[in-house]
């Protein structure tokens, strides 16, 4: 079986530009609103020649109402549906409350989670990553998904989780 990697986290975060860097071409929407990514969306991936499907989703808030909570509640189902989960979070910004509430929600999945440290464009930003040791969820992978900085290492990282 192919296994499932879902990729989750906030709007904006990066998820989808991460899907296309990992894809090494364009087809997840990247835009610069929130939300644009609706449903989940599933890709055929390989890394080192191993195959993988790669599920893209558009944005996880526990606490959204309305049209974002229909979203949301796609994140959750592709987390349910998956072998691993990649969290994807924003350095410049942090882990806000809002990831601390759904890495509540991803514990009690009990799904393997490794953790993608998006937007370290610069050693800054690599620095910025460590912070993410706070969620728990083991080292942070520092990854630019806008400049391919980390990829691989993030991929393999992916891979020993498998
Ligand atoms: P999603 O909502 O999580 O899927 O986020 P998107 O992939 O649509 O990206 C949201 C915004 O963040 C876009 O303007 C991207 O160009 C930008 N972005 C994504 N990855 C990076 C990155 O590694 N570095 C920087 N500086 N910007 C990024
Ligand atoms: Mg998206």
């Amino acid at each position: 079986d192919v296994p499932v990697v879902a990729v989750v986290g906030r709007p904006n975060v990066g998820k989808s530009t991460l899907v296309n860097r990992i894809l090494g071409r364009r087809e997840a929407v990247v835009e610069d609103i929130p939300g644009v990514t609706r449903d989940r969306v599933a890709y055929d991936a390989n890394w080192r020649g191993r195959r993988f499907t790669l599920v893209d989703t558009g944005g996880w808030d526990p606490e959204a109402r309305g049209f974002m909570a229909r979203v949301s509640a796609q994140a959750e189902l592709a987390v349910a549906a998956a072998d691993v989960v990649l969290y994807v979070l924003d350095v410049t910004v942090g882990a806000t409350d809002v990831d601390e509430a759904v890495v509540k929600i991803l514990r009690r999945s009990g799904k393997p989670v490794v953790v993608a440290a998006n937007k370290a464009d610069d050693q800054r930003g690599e620095a910025d990553s460590t912070a993410l040791w706070s969620l728990g969820l083991g080292e942070p992978q520092a990854v630019s998904a806008m400049h391919g900085r980390g990829s691989g290492d993030l991929l393999d990282a992916l891979f020993e989780v498998l």
